[in-house]
C-alpha cells in the first residue's frame, strides 16, 4: 500500500470530523506564524541596542525600548499558550473520536465475516488481537500526522525560508540547498528500515498469541510441566523482538546523526557567510543571530517533517495489515435474499464435496435425505465428517461441490441471517458467555420476559439447580457445571424454538447423570422439529427414525435402527462396539440381583 492509498482510505474516516481538522489546522497555522515573530524581535532589539550604547544616556532611552519589547513578547506567549490549549484539545478529540471509529467498524467487519477467516492460522485470536490495536494506534497516529502536523510545518519552513531569501539570497541558497540532501538522506533510511518493520510486525503479532495461547492452556502447561518449553517458546520470539529492535535503533540513531551534522553544517555556513558580510560592511552584526534563528525556523520544520515520514513509514506496516482486515472483501459472508413465511424442514444434500479452506478433504460425493419433523442420528467414527455436515447446513462453509437444498431450495439462496435464526445449534462444548444464567438464556431470544426465560429453563430441567444458587437468575453462567451448562444451551435454544436443530455431541462431555438429564430435555425439545443429531450415545442413537453412517467422509449406510442393524456392516460394528464397551452382561447381572 502507498501512502496516497492510505491517505485515501484515512480520509473515508477523517470526513465526518472536517471541521474539528479544520479548526485544529487554523490554530496551528496561527501558531506557527507566531513562532517566527521571536527572530524579528530579537534583531530589532540587537539592532536598536547597538545603536542605543553608542548614544548619551542609553539606560534611559532604553528603558523604553524594553518596555516595548516585554509587552509585545508576553502579549505574544498569551496568545500562544490559548492557541495551544485549543489546537491540542481539538486534535486529542479528533484523534479519540477516530480511533473509535476504526474499532467500531474494525468489530462490526470481523463480525460479518466467514467461519473461514476465523480458521485460518493468519488470524489466530492473539495474532488478530494485536493487528487490530497496533493498526489502530498507528493510524490515530497517522490521522495526526497528516491532517494536523503536516501543514502548518511546511507552511513554517516555507515562510522561515522566504523570509531568508528576503534577508539575503545567498543565506536564503544555503537552506534551500540542505532541503534536497536532508530528503534523500530520509528516503535512504526509509528504505534501509522498511523490511525491519515488516518483520517487527509479525514478530509482535506472533508474540500476542503465545501470550493468549498460555493463558488459554494454563492447565495443560501445568499437569504436563511444560512451563520451560512455554517459557522458551517466549524467549525465542522475544530474542528476535530485540535483536530487531536494536537493529531499527541501530539504523535510525546513525541516520539521525548524519541528520544533525547536516544542520548544524547548514549552520556553520550561514555563520561563515553572514559573519563575511558584516564584516565588508553590507549588514549589522544583529542579522548573525537573525540568520541563525531563520534557519532554525527552516532546519526545525523540516526535521519535524522527516520525523513524521520516519512515523508514517512505520505506520503504514501496521496500517497495511489493519485495512488488508477491513477491506477482506472474500471473506464477507455470502447471503441470499430467499425468507420463506414457513419452513417445513425436508433437507438434501446430494453430490456434495466439501474442502476445508486448509486443503483437508472431509466431504466426498455425500447425497443424503433428512426428513422433516423427524430425528435423524449421524453416526460414524471420530473425523468421519459429521460435524463437517452440520458446519454446512448452517452456512458456515460452502460446498466445493454439489448442493445442499431446504424444502427444494439452495441453501445459498436463503438469507443467511433468516436461516441461522431458524436453526439451533447446540454443540458438545457448550457456548457459555461471560454473564449472568438470565443473559445467556435470553440470548436465544432479547426479547423474552423472565417469565419467558424461567419457563425455558423448566423445559430444560434446568430451573430448579438455578432456583437452588445463592443468586439465583443472576448467578455468573461460567460458575456452573458442565452438565448445567449444557442445560443453559439447551434452555436457551427453548427461546428461541427454532424449526430445525442441530445436537452435535451434545453430552459427549458429561457424566452419566447428567446425560440422563439432559436426555430428559433433549426428549422435549425434540417434539415436532427436524432434529439431525450427532452422538456416540447408543441411547440416543436408537431413538433416532432415520440413521446415517458416515466413513472417512462418505456415506456408507442410511436407514433405520432396525434396518442398519439387520446389515451387519458398519453400524452394526459401531452398535455391537458401543454396546459391548457398557459391559452389558454384567450390568444386566447387577441390575437383576
Ligand atoms: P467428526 O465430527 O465426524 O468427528 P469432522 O467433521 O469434525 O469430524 O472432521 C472431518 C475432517 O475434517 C477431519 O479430518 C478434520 O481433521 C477436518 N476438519 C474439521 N474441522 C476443520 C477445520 N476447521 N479446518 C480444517 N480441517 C478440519
Ligand atoms: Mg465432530
Amino acid at each position: 500500500m502507498s501512502i496516497s492509498e492510505l491517505f485515501r482510505e484515512i480520509w473515508a474516516f477523517v470526513k465526518p470530523y472536517r471541521v474539528l481538522v479544520l479548526a485544529t489546522l487554523v490554530l496551528t497555522l496561527i501558531g506557527s506564524v507566531m513562532a517566527q515573530v521571536n527572530a524579528y524581535i530579537l534583531r530589532y532589539t540587537v539592532d536598536e541596542v547597538t545603536v542605543l550604547v553608542e548614544q548619551h544616556e542609553p539606560l534611559k532611552k532604553g528603558m523604553h525600548l524594553l518596555f516595548v519589547i516585554s509587552a509585545i513578547l508576553l502579549g505574544k506567549e498569551l496568545i500562544y499558550a490559548a492557541v495551544q490549549y485549543g489546537q491540542k484539545f481539538f486534535g486529542e478529540k479528533l484523534r479519540i473520536y477516530i480511533s473509535r471509529d476504526f474499532s467500531q467498524t474494525v468489530v462490526e467487519r470481523i463480525l460479518s465475516y466467514r467461519m473461514a477467516f476465523y480458521t485460518s492460522s493468519e488470524n489466530e485470536s492473539g495474532k488478530l488481537q494485536a493487528r487490530i490495536d497496533l493498526g489502530i494506534s498507528s493510524l490515530t497516529r497517522l490521522v495526526r500526522n497528516f491532517f494536523i502536523d503536516i501543514l502548518p510545518l511546511f507552511a513554517n519552513a516555507l515562510i522561515a525560508l522566504i523570509a531568508m531569501f528576503t534577508a539575503n539570497f545567498w543565506i536564503g541558497m544555503v537552506s534551500l540547498a540542505i532541503i534536497p540532501i536532508y530528503y534523500w538522506v530520509s528516503v535512504v533510511q526509509a528504505h534501509k528500515l522498511s523490511g525491519f518493520r515488516r518483520r517487527m510486525r509479525h514478530y509482535r503479532e506472533t508474540k500476542s498469541n503465545v501470550i493468549i495461547s498460555i493463558i488459554e492452556s494454563i492447565s495443560v502447561i501445568k499437569s504436563f510441566t511444560r512451563e520451560d518449553l512455554e517459557a522458551d517458546k517466549h524467549e525465542k520470539i522475544q530474542y528476535e523482538i530485540t535483536e530487531n529492535q536494536m537493529r531499527t535503533h541501530q539504523i535510525g540513531f546513525l541516520f539521525d546523526s548524519l541528520k544533525t551534522f547536516l544542520e548544524q553544517f547548514g549552520v556553520v555556513l550561514i555563520i561563515i557567510l553572514t559573519a563575511y558580510f558584516v564584516l565588508n560592511g553590507t549588514m549589522s552584526i544583529g542579522m548573525i543571530m537573525f540568520h541563525i534563528m531563520l534557519f532554525n525556523n527552516v532546519s526545525a520544520p523540516i526535521r519535524r517533517l522527516h520525523m513524521i515520514y520516519d512515523e508514517v513509514n512505520d505506520a503504514l506496516i501496521y496500517s497495511e495489515a489493519f485495512f488488508n482486515i477491513l477491506d477482506a472483501e472474500e471473506e464477507q459472508e455470502t447471503s441470499g435474499n430467499y425468507m420463506p413465511d414457513t419452513i417445513v424442514g425436508n433437507i438434501q444434500l446430494s453430490h456434495v464435496n466439501f474442502e476445508y479452506p486448509n486443503g483437508t478433504k472431509a466431504l466426498h460425493d455425500v447425497s443424503m435425505d433428512i426428513p422433516a419433523n423427524k430425528i435423524t442420528a449421524l453416526v460414524g467414527l471420530s473425523g468421519a465428517g459429521k460435524s463437517t455436515v452440520v458446519n454446512l447446513l448452517d452456512k458456515f462453509y460452502q460446498p466445493t461441490q454439489g448442493n445442499i437444498t431446504l424444502d427444494g431450495v439452495d441453501l445459498q439462496e436463503y438469507n443467511t441471517n433468516w436461516l441461522r435464526k431458524h436453526i439451533g445449534l447446540v454443540l458438545q462444548k457448550n457456548h457459555i458467555f461471560n454473564g449472568s444464567i438470565s443473559e445467556n438464556i435470553l440470548y436465544g431470544d432479547n426479547e423474552a420476559t423472565q417469565e419467558d426465560v424461567e419457563l425455558a429453563a423448566k423445559k430444560a430441567y434446568i430451573h430448579n439447580d438455578i432456583m437452588a444458587l445463592p443468586n439465583g437468575y443472576a448467578s455468573k453462567a461460567k460458575l456452573l457445571s458442565g452438565g448445567q451448562q449444557q442445560r443453559i444451551s439447551i434452555a436457551r435454544l427453548f427461546l428461541k424454538n427454532p424449526p430445525i436443530i442441530f445436537l452435535d455431541e451434545p453430552t459427549a462431555s458429561l457424566d452419566a447423570v447428567a446425560t440422563e438429564q439432559i436426555k430428559k430435555s433433549l426428549d422435549a425439545i425434540k417434539q415436532g422439529r427436524t432434529v439431525i443429531i450427532i452422538s456416540h450415545s447408543i441411547s440416543q442413537i436408537i431413538d433416532a427414525e432415520n440413521v446415517i453412517v458416515l466413513d472417512h467422509g462418505r456415506v456408507i449406510e442410511q436407514g433405520t435402527h432396525d434396518e442398519l442393524y439387520k446389515n451387519q456392516s458398519t453400524y452394526y460394528e459401531i452398535f455391537q462396539a458401543a454396546a459391548n464397551s457398557l459391559n452389558l452382561e454384567k450390568i444386566s447381572d447387577t441390575l437383576n440381583e
